[in-house]
């Protein structure tokens, strides 16, 4: 069975074709700028990329093209082949705790939440129309990154501002990377062979959000009613104090947008360093001897320890730590570092396991308190097998 797993942004389109069971990526791409000119896609398959220009003016003709490319690289004998679409949808607000069967219906409520991801679910909920379009008689599958996080409980996902707030607007913790850390804390718990297990687990990519989770439940999550909050990340402050926000705009009269544009986009790593929001840029300007890297490395690591810790006292003891996503699974650097400065609950490194990229496996020592994973992230895998469970209990 092949599942198409879609993640449409506002002029974007990535897709991955997964064959089910067997979990195999059969191939995977990008179309980019779409409606805006100059549009173009990449399609890998067979260990080949092919690059094109040509013009998209929407999402259907994208899907379109897509559908016509799948045929004409042989990648698929005909359209019917494809089962199932699965769509990332970033906010399902307090209302989809799970993933759910799109239909029009469906998607005017989802399109209620649209206030709350204001740059993620038109779009979204823009692609699944384009797929509707073209493919009409194929199930499509909304897989929110919220969902995950709808464990929580009040006394987590409240902030201590009026009641009313929540009550009236929604306002509360939502968290993100939903379906990452859904992703991760399944292959660890089959992995380790338990359904009990209380994980912490880091996400830590360009963006990056840090989740308790116990037995299969989110108890805790580092990013909010937004995905600004938390950890410091590539290009977003992570946690601050509400009040700088005011007093920025009073002394540089910039308006809340620019504020809150800069604290999404200007900070973070790239906004200590000065040099860059990729992690590679930033080690590389450590090794020159950058006094601003250095402390923007030290910045990053420490504040992810700090939540580490911290989800250790709420979970009672973490069984395990995972890393995972673009820092998470490449970066030994910032793992040993993150480690290092949680030594205080006994976890320790190994360094020879530490160094390697990109694999599942365990790098912590073999007398560390709590063991320590890297467990590489599959969120459009995740996607393809909550598409086909749904289609299998139609
Ligand atoms: P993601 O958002 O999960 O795709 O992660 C992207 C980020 O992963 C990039 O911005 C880099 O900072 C980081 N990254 C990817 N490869 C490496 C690497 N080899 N070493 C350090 N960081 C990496």
């Amino acid at each position: 069975m092949k599942i198409l797993a879609v993640n449409a942004g506002s002029s974007s389109l990535k897709f991955t074709l997964i064959e089910l069971p067997s979990k195999n990526t059969i191939a995977s791409g990008l179309f980019e700028k779409i409606g805006i000119g100059n549009s173009m896609y990449t399609i890998k398959f067979n260990g080949e990329k092919i690059t094109k220009e040509v013009d998209l003016k929407d999402h259907a003709v994208a899907v379109e093209v897509l559908m016509q490319e799948l045929v004409d690289m042989h990648i698929i004998a005909s359209l019917d082949e494809i089962e199932g679409i699965g769509h990332r949808i970033v906010h399902g607000g307090q209302e989809f705790k799970e993933s759910i069967i799109l239909t029009e219906d469906v998607l005017r409520r989802i399109e209620k939440y649209n206030e709350l991801a204001p740059l993620h679910n038109p779009a979204n909920i823009m692609g699944v129309r384009a797929f509707m379009q073209v493919l009409p008689h194929v199930t499509n599958v909304g897989v929110f990154d919220t969902a995950f996080h709808s464990t929580m409980e009040p006394k987590e996902y409240l902030y201590a501002v009026p009641y009313e707030w929540y009550q009236e607007l929604g306002v509360r913790k939502y968290g993100f990377h939903g379906t990452s850390h859904r992703y991760i804390y399944k292959t660890i718990s089959e992995a380790l062979g338990r359904d009990d297990l209380k994980v912490i687990n880091c996400h830590i990519g360009n963006g990056g959000s840090i989740t308790a989770i116990d037995s299969g439940k989110v108890v805790d999550t580092t990013m909010g009613f937004t995905p600004l909050a938390g950890i410091m990340m590539g290009t977003r402050s992570g946690d601050i104090d509400a009040s700088l926000i005011e007093y920025v705009m009073k002394k540089t009269g910039k308006s809340i947008t620019e504020v809150t544009n800069d604290l999404n986009k200007k900070s973070g790593l790239l906004g200590i360093s000065g040099v860059s929001s990729d992690s590679r840029d930033v080690e590389e300007a450590i090794n020159e001897g950058n006094e601003r890297a250095i402390l923007a490395q030290e910045m990053y690591c420490q504040k992810i320890a700090n939540y580490i810790a911290m989800y250790n006292n709420l979970l009672g003891g973490a069984d395990v730590i995972t890393l995972t996503a673009g820092v998470g699974e490449n970066s030994k650097t910032t793992r040993k570092n993150i480690i290092e400065k949680i030594a205080s609950l006994g976890v320790k490194i190994d360094d020879v396991k530490n160094d390697m990229r990109g694999e599942f496996s365990c790098i912590s020592s073999d007398d560390s308190a709590i063991p320590v994973y890297v467990v590489p992230t599959n969120e459009e895998l995740m996607i393809a097998l909550d598409t086909l469970e749904l289609i299998n209990n139609k």
